[in-house]
């Protein structure tokens, strides 16, 4: 894709047109300290175990060396990508990376998966618009961990590699705070908007361009895009992957459908975003900032300001305490990704409505004179709508399948939904229930317990209320609380017996199934506190790979050494609640 500079200094912040990304290289970090690199994350990349104690590995992460040499001018040299965005609803005009500059790109070669690394909060970039380019420890740890945390929870993501403190660097905010960059990378950073800008600038031409490098190059290979969408049901059958290996020639006509590359690029898009949410929602995760450049074309979890995980289940719950309106609050997730991939249908929507006429002269070279064509943006319409069932669909059962997993449920059942998933939804939200706790119980749980009687049950039901038993604000009794609990309980025992039996063997197979999906830890807000505060406050540094050990695999027992009691007692702290 274009680019604006040829590599030389960096010329500050300003208005980048007709390109997508600018040359410019990371400042110079004076005295950085490496505080921590994810094994999981150094191991995906390709490299080995080891080697980030070398001092190229640290001087790459800390922005002090890149790949390019200035007097043969061969090599990489690193860039920052232009972007706009629609924040909070709102145009917000050009973006782009204001504070990250990617540096090249890696395949792993026992995977074959190339990834794009970039630092975050080396300086300014030509979209630093009026910041300075910097991130303060506290926020570079948040991003760390989560990073690291949902991949370990097999929510896509971007990774974390590596966190660098910049000692000398002091980062003014509401006060003066420590330096960091976080060293990361992701398959893709493109993002709903990278197309924004090129459509609010009316960029046909890189609006075609950045389309046949995403299906090209960015989406494995665009022959396993969607198939073609039937017009009779937009379901969850209708957008199974097509056969590997098909010759591009016969899919590119569609299956009779007017459904182009473009197409079925959007409708990939769409089927990976709505499964990302659908991953958030089974484990109640909130990005906060939910607004079209944090949106990935890739559907990665992306941008991780004031994110978190739900404690107790609140359907209402925003993270992000500017968001009033509850734009971006854990339940409104789904359709707000729904509504940026509008945005990105719109982008896209004269290649989208040209169906099988997509040749050069339409989009190239008439491309940069005329305007958007209006009767083909009016028949993309029709096929978005037909996209957002699609969304839809793959999201329901993304979701039902996660959440079927998390309650330890083998077969389908039809009254599932109903009974089972909205009936627990509703209890833990009346109660103020833990959401992550609840099925790390339920794992723990045998269900001869629950089906043996209802003293029995109700003992079960009260080692799922917080310690203080159920809170004040809920308004619910103790007693009423613990029969609804219970009536739950017993349901949902009855209905793993039927896929399991209810002997021990099969109640053990579930238990170990359930702790494979349900994990024992997740980065609270309360523990990323307490991690920012013993490290920045404290000097502690080995805190830090505790709980990165832990956001790394998710769903162990234990992770300290068993000598180490101190660091088990802490481990169990963590995985409880709130202190
Ligand atoms: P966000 O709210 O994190 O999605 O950021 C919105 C835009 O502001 C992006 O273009 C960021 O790169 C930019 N930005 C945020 N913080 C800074 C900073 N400290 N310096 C430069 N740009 C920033
Ligand atoms: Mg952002
Ligand atoms: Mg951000």
């Amino acid at each position: 894709l274009s680019s604006h500079d040829t590599p030389r200094d960096n010329l500050g912040p300003r208005m980048v047109k007709g390109a997508l990304y600018t040359y410019v290289r990371p400042e110079h970090s004076d005295s950085p300290e490496l505080l921590g690199v994810s094994k999981a994350a150094l191991k995906d990349i390709g490299l080995r175990d080891g080697e980030e104690t070398s001092e190229d590995f640290k001087s790459v992460v800390a922005g002090n060396k890149i790949f390019w040499d200035k007097d043969s001018k061969e090599g990489i040299y690193p860039w920052a990508q232009c972007y706009g965005g629609w924040q909070f609803g709102s145009w917000a005009g050009q973006l782009g990376d204001g504070r990250a500059i990617s540096l090249f790109e890696s395949t792993n070669p026992a995977t074959k998966v190339r990834y794009e690394i970039q630092l975050k909060g080396a300086g300014i970039t030509p979209y630093s618009r009026f910041a300075d380019g910097k991130a303060v420890l506290r926020s570079s740890i948040r991003e760390y961990v989560v990073s690291e945390a949902l991949n370990g929870l097999r929510i896509p993501t971007t990774r974390a590699l590596a966190l660098t403190l910049l000692p000398n660097t002091k980062v003014r905010r509401e006060r003066l705070e420590p330096g960091a960059i976080v060293a990361r990378f992701a398959q893709s950073w493109l993002r709903i908007g990278t197309y924004d800008i090129l459509r609010a600038r009316g960029d046909r031409n890189l609006i075609r361009q950045l389309s046949d490098y995403l299906a090209e190059n960015v989406y494995p290979s665009w022959e396993s895009l969607p198939s073609a969408l039937s017009s009779s049901s937009a379901g969850i059958k209708a957008g199974h992957e097509a056969p590997s290996g098909v010759p591009k020639s016969t899919i590119q006509g569609g299956t009779g459908a007017e459904e182009n590359r473009y197409t079925r690029l959007y409708r990939a898009i769409a089927r990976r975003n709505a499964k990302t949410v659908a991953a958030w929602q089974a484990y109640a995760f909130t990005n906060g900032v939910l607004n079209t450049d944090n949106t990935s074309l890739l559907g990665l979890s992306l941008d991780f300001g004031p994110f978190a995980f739900l404690d107790n289940f609140d359907p209402s719950y925003t993270p992000n305490h500017d968001d009033h309106m509850l734009r971006y609050s854990y339940k409104n997730q789904p359709s707000v990704i729904w509504w940026n991939l509008v945005r990105l249908g719109e982008s896209m929507g004269e290649l989208i409505g040209a169906g099988d006429k997509v040749d050069d002269e339409t989009f190239i070279e008439k491309g940069v004179t005329q305007d958007f064509a209006p009767e083909l943006i009016k028949r993309a319409e029709t096929i978005i709508q037909a996209v957002g069932e699609e969304y839809k669909a793959v999201f329901m059962a993304e979701y039902t399948s996660l959440m079927r997993a998390r309650l330890g449920l083998k077969s389908e059942q039809e009254n599932d939904f109903d009974e089972l998933f909205s009936e627990l939804l509703d209890t833990m939200e009346a109660l103020e229930l833990d959401f992550n706790h609840f099925f790390r119980r339920l794992t723990n749980l045998p269900i001869t317990d629950l089906l043996a009687n209802e003293e029995s049950r109700r003992k079960a039901a009260k080692t799922f209320l917080h310690s203080e038993g159920i809170p004040q604000t809920a308004g619910v009794g103790e007693e009423e609380g613990l029969q609804r609990l219970g009536k739950w309980l017993q349901r949902w025992a009855e209905r793993v017996a039927v896929d399991w039996g209810n002997d021990l063997d099969g109640d053990l197979d579930r238990r170990k199934g359930m702790k494979n999906v349900n994990p024992k830890f997740v980065p609270r807000s309360w523990i990323l506190d307490e991690t920012i505060k013993r490290v920045e406050k404290g000097g502690e540094r080995e805190v830090l790979g505790r709980v990165m050990r832990m956001a790394e695999r998710p769903f162990e027992d234990h992770w300290a050494d068993e000598t180490d009691r101190d660091a088990r007692a802490e481990e169990e702290r963590w995985c409880g609640d709130v202190p």
